[in-house]
């Protein structure tokens, strides 16, 4: 690659990056969140197209309007309220980002969202920190090495998001 031509997707893909401010539940893959509804029996969706929902989830943050906007976390979040399927979508992040070259992420996620079922702050941390782990070394396998920072914030002062206002608690994972 020179400085003159402009890279191509696969070319950036394998280039080591950073990402500085992702959401946990903002990043789940469609099939992933087709199955875990289906799990639970969270009839809400807009489709259960894998393809089609990864379209009207793409579109709604296209949409420039935020009530679309916030509609694509009230799917994610609920199908996001145990145990299990908070370690699978950590997982997956993990893994994900790793696939698209990043070596560094600062994923957030606040822990309040998690409780509609009865999860406590320790058991969402505590399965987050879980699916990061299984994640991390599942890329590590792969050859692709990730260090994730997981920050749980405080959802009250999310629409404040510099790192120290808002921040209950910080866990690194790395292979
Ligand atoms: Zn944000």
């Amino acid at each position: 690659m020179s400085l003159t031509s402009t890279p191509t997707d696969e070319q950036i893909k394998r280039v080591p990056k950073a990402l500085l401010h992702d959401h946990l539940d903002g990043g789940l893959r469609p099939q992933t969140i087709i199955e875990l509804s289906q799990k639970i029996g969270y009839k809400k969706l807009p489709t259960e197209d894998p393809e089609k929902l990864a379209i009207w989830f793409e579109e709604a943050c296209n949409s420039h309007s935020l009530v679309r906007y916030l509609e694509t976390f009230a799917h994610t979040v609920a199908v996001m309220q145990t145990k299990e399927a908070i370690i699978q979508v950590a997982r997956e992040c993990a893994i994900d980002l790793a696939r698209d070259g990043v070596v560094y992420a600062e994923v957030r996620g606040a822990p309040e969202l998690f409780t509609e079922q009865g999860l406590t702050f320790d058991q969402i941390i505590e399965a987050t920190t879980e699916g990061y782990k299984q994640g991390v070394a599942e890329a590590a396998k792969e050859g692709k090495k990730i260090r994730v920072e997981s920050y749980f914030v405080d959802l009250g002062k999310m629409i404040n998001h510099s790192r120290q206002q808002n921040l209950l608690l910080n866990i690194e994972i790395k292979a």
